[in-house]
């Protein structure tokens, strides 16, 4: 039975894990191993919206606390300089996979000339408008949203939550682990300690110190898909722009680059191809489009893909240490959260004797869902056509979307209709259908069975879409809306009670 859980690392995955763990297990001991000097990434900080949910309504965190302490702002969605359109904006509630009651077709089919402004929250993306505003002139805060966050500030608060719930620390660099019959059996410390358990969360990062290097789990590549390996990364001190509520992902001539919206500062992103351009160049290309930006930008080298499998014998994989794709879609720590889960119901469920059916179970259920974002984030390469430099005529003509080749077929017959999920490669999809019909309607893929609206049509979708922008307008902005959920008498719905406080 294991009784004992020792997490290597204390970057975000690796603290989630042991917040979950504890707070859900609680006569589990959890244990966090981590080192000091090789510190954590330090970058990570758009999410999606199953990370408020994860944080407050899983784990119990007080959203009063958490606002207080790790200054988060809202991001309703991506707005993607992409495609012939130039622009469009991908919400997180359902802006294509729709059929309004008083139109014969579904959403998308409205979409072929102007694709703005199709639901509330796409309103307020376009307007720089958080929230709704209620009828008492207070923010009206929807499940429909996500944050952007500061990896360092997050860090902090989650080891705050982690002390408080019980888990235990230990500062030490992690130089080797043990085997024993069933994984592996202690790890040891490069001070000569040695701290054993029966279960291990790999969270060391990028280094991978159990799953990939102890246990020599092959890593799998997802490089027939996304040619991006390198970023270069560097934001600037806010001045007078407006904090937008959203992350903004541009096409650039090797790549894309992110610009992620905290309260005081501004972090930009290049992410590109080391095979289609140099790291000097890719500095330059950055510097020149965000002149604000720091003259030496850092470079962040990573590979995309995952292990093969990521719970293998007594050790599960989270965070980077278990795989990794670019932030195109802010996918991390969106599988952090829901591989947290998983693992925990498994743990539950088992009584704490996991049987090897369940963990071949969660491996399954895992590599689907990286197989989804690796197949999520290839089309919107496949399909982008904003720019005809040497890389974008690459992604175009050879990113691998061959796992979605059924979905892309039966739209190109069909157009962005609902029945496009039943061509999903599976329907309990991350991004369900609508991430799907945003990146085709959205990139003009052409369809065949063109609808052209009646003008009694036209008018009634004009007339949606104005009320979606007239009540936008009156929304607030992010700065409007964090003033007040700062104010002392602000209250949440639904607060929570505060992590053993
Ligand atoms: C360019 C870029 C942009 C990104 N943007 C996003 C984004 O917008 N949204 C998102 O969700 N994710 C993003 N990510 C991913 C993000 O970095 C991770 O989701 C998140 O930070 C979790 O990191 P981690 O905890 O897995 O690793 P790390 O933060 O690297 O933590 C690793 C931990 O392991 C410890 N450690 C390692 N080796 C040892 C050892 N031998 N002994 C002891 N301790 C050890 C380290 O000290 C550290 O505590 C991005 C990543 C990159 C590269």
């Amino acid at each position: 039975m294991i009784k004992k859980i020792l997490v290597l690392g204390s970057g975000s995955a690796g603290l989630i894990a042991a917040i979950s763990l504890k707070r859900k297990i609680p006569q589990l001991s959890v244990h966090v191993v981590r080192s000091p000097d090789l510190g954590v990434i330090g970058v990570g900080e758009g999410t999606t919206p199953n990370f408020p949910k994860h944080l407050f309504d899983y784990l119990g965190i007080s959203r009063k606390r958490f606002y207080e302490l790790a200054e988060p702002t809202w991001k309703l969605g991506i707005k993607f300089l992409w495609g012939p359109r130039g622009r469009f904006d991908y919400t997180f509630n359902q802006q294509l996979d729709t059929h309004w009651n008083d139109l014969p077709k579904p959403t998308g089919f409205y979409c072929d000339d102007d694709f703005s402004c199709a639901s509330l929250p796409a309103a307020l993306m376009a307007n720089g408008k958080a929230f709704p505003r209620q009828a008492n002139g207070c923010p009206d805060i929807q499940p429909w949203h996500a944050f952007h966050i500061e990896n360092k500030k997050f860090v902090d608060v989650l080891e705050i939550v982690a002390r408080e719930v019980g888990v235990e620390f230990t500062d030490g660099k992690v130089s080797g682990a043990e085997r024993g019959p069933n994984g592996i059996s202690a790890v040891m410390l490069d001070d000569g300690r040695r701290i054993e358990a029966d279960f291990f969360i790999d969270s060391s990062g990028f280094r991978s110190e159990l799953l990939g290097k102890a246990l020599e789990e092959p890593f799998i590549g997802f490089d027939r898909s996304l040619f991006c390996d390198r970023a270069v990364v560097g934001g600037w001190e806010r001045t007078d722009e407006p904090i937008l509520p959203y992350t903004t992902a541009e096409t650039m001539d090797s790549g894309w680059a992110w610009q992620i919206e905290h309260e005081h500062h501004v972090n930009r992103g290049y992410v590109y191809s080391s095979q289609g351009i140099s790291d000097d160049a890719a500095a330059e290309e950055f510097l020149r489009k965000n002149p604000k930006a720091p003259k030496s930008p850092r470079v962040v080298k990573f590979r995309s893909g995952c292990y093969r499998r990521q719970w293998v014998e007594n050790v599960v994989g989270v965070g980077n240490a278990s795989g990794f794709v670019e932030p195109l879609e802010a996918t991390s720590l969106m599988i952090v959260c829901s591989n947290m889960q998983t693992l925990v119901d498994f743990l539950i469920h088992s009584k704490l004797e996991p049987p090897p059916t369940m963990r071949t179970l969660y491996n399954d259920l895992t590599a689907a869902t990286w197989n989804d974002i690796r197949d999520f984030l290839a089309l919107h390469y496949k399909v982008n056509t904003a720019l005809e430099t040497p890389f974008w005529r690459h992604c175009n003509a050879d990113t691998d979307v061959s796992a979605i080749a059924p979905l892309l077929e039966f739209y190109k017959e069909n157009g962005p209709t609902g029945f496009c999920r039943y061509r999903l490669p599976r329907t309990e999809n991350d991004f369900g259908l609508e991430g799907y019909l945003v990146m085709l309607v959205g990139n003009r893929v052409p369809y065949n069975v063109r609808h052209t609206p009646t003008s009694a049509e036209q008018a009634i979708w004009n007339r949606h879409r104005s009320e979606f922008v007239a009540e936008a307008r009156k929304g607030l902005d992010v700065k409007e809306s964090l003033a007040y959920v700062r104010h002392p008498g602000w209250q949440w719905n639904a607060e929570a009670a505060p992590a053993a406080r």
